[in-house]
């Protein structure tokens, strides 16, 4: 029972290994940081504060949430600051 497990977990990443990741967007936290998922291995990478790819770690995912619920409120804002310049 384990080796399977095992071995199923083997080979995306063998997969990967030879012809690379295939990330895809699963998450759009900010317009510069989004969160990717690998379809083959599900190794999940978000964007740093330096614009680079790094993999998600909890951590990453902790500060992702805090940024993104930072975003949104801002949105929220610019929304109603727009709604009240087109009615003045
Ligand atoms: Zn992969």
């Amino acid at each position: 029972m384990k080796k399977t497990t095992t071995k199923q977990a083997f080979i995306p990443k063998m997969y990967c290994n030879l012809f690379g990741h295939d990330y895809q967007v699963t998450k759009k936290v900010t317009y510069h940081v989004k969160e990717y998922t690998c379809s083959h291995c599900k190794k999940q990478l978000t964007t740093s504060s330096n614009g680079s790819l790094i993999e998600l770690t909890p951590k990453f995912k902790e500060i992702n949430a805090i940024l993104e619920r930072i975003h949104n409120s801002r949105m929220e804002r610019s929304k109603e600051k727009r709604i009240v310049s087109s009615i003045y």
